[in-house]
């Protein structure tokens, strides 16, 4: 997809660091890929003499700051937002490979660790004007089919509504915080994963194992101009415009994807099974309505699960869409970093 085009989806890749354990353990193998961002280029390699190459919209190596990969992945979706524009950032990937990392980090220790959330947030604050615009924010988690409130626990089961006339789709039953400086924000997106940890405990899973979805609306009203006005005997003059303010209404949503690793389906039963068949009905509903849009197809499968129904009015059409697929560097997981990898190539 290209550049901040509306209705194609844009798609990075980006690599973890090796973490100590694969410092150490796999001190003698080589990465299971090898990335050339100048020509946004990954190599992934089949064995000792043989790569497969793939080309992304970006390629970002272990050493690419959360800063950069902010601009690369995010920037221009929060821009359309500002300019009344609905969009979607998501990270697909295998547990452990930084979708957490990449959106949701907090950066209490050090600033330069924040995520797309909280950078696009910051973006947000400082381009409206909170006289006269609102930005409000619903954080939510949608496990086996079902929509919870991770802002008030009790709302566990959260209906999704589609205006059929205009496609807007809302939720109607979901806790609405309205956000004015980035210091309750931050304490939102904790009272949040606390809730999220909780709830996760008491239905004996991970987080893991459901979908984290951050909304935020921005409504912008912006006064229309005082115009020139020519009168009809030809002189022309200064007027106050008495038009009503230009709304201006766009839809961020954020997107941590459960993790994409195969569930050993033979060896899983009861719960577990339950679990493994929903992310999967999710996440090949996702890939579906990706492929459809970068395929141009007129039919997008929007209703074939929860999470592409949430994301019907923020995905395709004037819509600008992010995908960030994250991978491990380790040749231990080679198996899940090639289904990742091809992921992300049929979205382009
Ligand atoms: P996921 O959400 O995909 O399961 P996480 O974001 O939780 O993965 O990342 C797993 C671990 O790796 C965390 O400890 C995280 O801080 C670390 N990590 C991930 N990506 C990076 C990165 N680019 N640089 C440094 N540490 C990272
Ligand atoms: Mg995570």
């Amino acid at each position: 997809g290209d550049a901040g085009v509306p209705g194609r989806v844009r798609v990075a890749v980006r690599l973890r660091p090796r973490n100590g354990e694969e410092l150490i353990a796999d001190a003698d193998f080589a990465d299971c890929v090898e990335l050339q961002p100048e020509v946004k280029r990954l190599k992934l390699r089949k064995n000792n003499w043989d790569t497969d190459t793939f080309e992304f919209d970006e390629v970002l190596t272990e050493y690419a700051s959360q800063k950069r990969v902010y601009e690369v992945v995010a920037k221009p979706v929060v821009e359309g937002v500002l300019d009344g524009y609905n969009g979607t950032i998501m990270a697909y990937g295998q547990t452990g490979t930084g979708k957490t990392y990449t959106l949701g980090q907090l950066g209490e220790e050090d600033v330069a660790d924040r995520g797309i959330m909280v950078r696009a947030m910051e973006d947000i604050l400082a381009e409206v004007s909170l006289e006269t615009d609102s930005i409000s924010v619903s954080y939510l988690q949608l496990y086996m089919e079902t929509v919870q409130d991770l802002l008030d626990p009790a709302n566990d089961n959260i209906a999704i509504v589609e205006d059929p006339k205009s496609g807007d789709v809302s939720l109607p039953g979901a806790t609405l915080v309205e956000i004015r400086d980035q210091h309750s924000f931050l304490e939102l997106l904790q009272l949040g994963e606390a809730h999220r940890f909780a709830a996760n405990t008491k239905l004996n899973t991970e987080s893991s194992r459901s979908h984290a979805i951050l909304m935020v609306n921005v409504r912008r009203s912006l006064k229309p101009r005082d115009g020139l006005s020519i009168e009809s005997n030809g002189n022309s003059h200064m007027t106050k415009s008495l038009k009503p303010p230009v709304v201006r209404k766009g839809k961020l949503v954020v997107v941590d994807l459960a993790g994409s690793e195969r569930i050993n389906k033979s060896g899983s039963e009861g719960h577990t099974l339950e679990e493994a068949k929903s992310i999967n009905l999710s996440l090949s509903a996702l890939g579906k309505c990706i492929n459809a849009l970068a395929e141009n197809s007129s039919h997008v499968p929007f209703r074939d699960s929860k999470l592409t129904r949430l994301l019907r009015d923020s995905f395709g059409g004037t819509a600008r869409t992010s995908l960030v697929i994250t991978i491990g560097p380790s040749p231990r997981h080679r198996g899940e970093t090639t289904s990742t990898i091809m992921f992300g190539q049929r979205a382009m």
